[in-house]
């Protein structure tokens, strides 16, 4: 019970890539870069372990981007063709590659990373992939030219590709769908569609979808600021979810203005509740993150919650983001002594 994992991403180390920097370019030549992405991974794996993180994560060493990372091995994408468009209802620009013709998966895009993670953890293992209605936000289209069909054909791939994974010995495969926050009526028209098209026939892997309110960059920030005191975007998805067949949900919670009882919405679920604020460079107290999983826990049961981040950490100083996985494996621990359970195991 209260089994600790994160969003997904981890900062990269300062010899791969340019620091606390989203979408950092590499700074390793081609022929060192996958060794160097290797040995990331390495650390980033004994960082969560150090720190008491159950379900561990590649801290996505091995992508630039959280959405063209997936893309980048796909067929009828053209990454020479880059445009700069608005993206989440343009609430930030974002230089996009362009799709031009049919989607095709030549071969597995994440295989090699998951083997790798694999074989150098004896936990349980999460892998992220963006979510069918997040990657149609995330680039151009000059071939479908149709937002719903083209998220059910990268639905499609994403399935090709779990399939992989989960026989790679992958436990839980996460989607990210940060556009589940801001097209809240195209969630409802096809969103869960095409999740569900996504994670087809997936026996004996667990599947999550995670919903944030973004990286802790300004213009997230600044978007927050719009929001109101109530952040009530999850009241309209979260009825959704609990009735869809994805087991998981991962949450931003921790300094955020949700309130709290819209997690009793995903009734039947097991919840992510975010107890680490990725916005902040304040490492949180353990204490601090206890008293974030108490709060959860009068909506979740804990057999249910699973303490977690906010979102990705990786624009986040690397010393900084140590600090917040200790913090997060501390807390849980913390709470499972108070509810008598095992305190190391969960
Ligand atoms: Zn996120």
């Amino acid at each position: 019970m209260l089994l600790t994992t994160i969003a997904g991403s981890l900062p990269k180390p300062s010899w791969l890539a340019k620091p606390e920097t989203l979408w950092a370019p590499w700074l390793l030549p081609p022929p060192m870069l996958r060794e160097g992405q290797r040995d990331a991974v390495l650390a980033a794996l004994k960082d969560q372990e150090a720190a008491g993180i159950d379900i561990v994560t590649d801290g996505e060493q091995s992508r630039q981007h959280f959405v063209h990372g997936f893309l980048e091995k796909l067929e009828g994408i053209d990454f020479g063709k880059r445009v700069t468009i608005g993206i989440r209802a343009d609430r930030y620009k974002a230089e996009v590659p362009t799709v031009t013709g049919p989607l095709r998966r030549r071969e597995p895009v994440h295989l090699e990373e998951v083997r790798w993670a694999r074989a150098h953890t004896q936990r349980k293992l999460k892998f992220t992939i963006p979510g069918p209605m997040t990657i149609v936000d995330t680039l151009a289209d000059e071939h479908y030219r149709d937002r719903p069909r083209l998220a059910m054909e990268f639905a499609r791939l994403i399935n090709e590709e779990a399939r992989d994974l989960a026989g790679a010995g992958l436990d839980v495969l996460q989607l990210d769908e940060p556009a589940f926050n801001v097209y809240m009526d195209d969630v409802a028209a096809w969103g869960i569609e095409a999740l569900h098209r996504a994670i087809e026939g997936l026996a004996g892997l667990q599947t999550a979808v995670h919903i944030c309110y973004g990286y802790g960059i300004q213009a997230n920030i600044d978007w927050k600021r719009t929001l109101g005191s109530e952040w009530r975007q999850y009241e309209k998805t979260f009825p959704l979810l609990a009735q869809s067949r994805v087991g998981q949900v991962s949450l931003e919670c921790a300094n955020s203005r949700v309130p709290l009882s819209l997690l009793g919405l995903l009734k039947g679920k097991d919840v992510l509740v975010g107890c680490i604020d990725v916005a902040s460079h304040e490492v949180e107290t353990p204490e601090q993150v206890a008293a974030t999983i108490r709060q959860a826990m009068e909506w979740v049961p804990p057999e249910r919650l699973y303490p977690c981040t906010n979102c990705g950490m990786v624009p986040l100083p690397r010393e900084v983001a140590r600090g917040k996985l200790r913090a997060l494996g501390a807390g849980a621990r913390l709470v499972r002594r108070e509810l008598g359970l095992s305190v190391e195991s969960g």
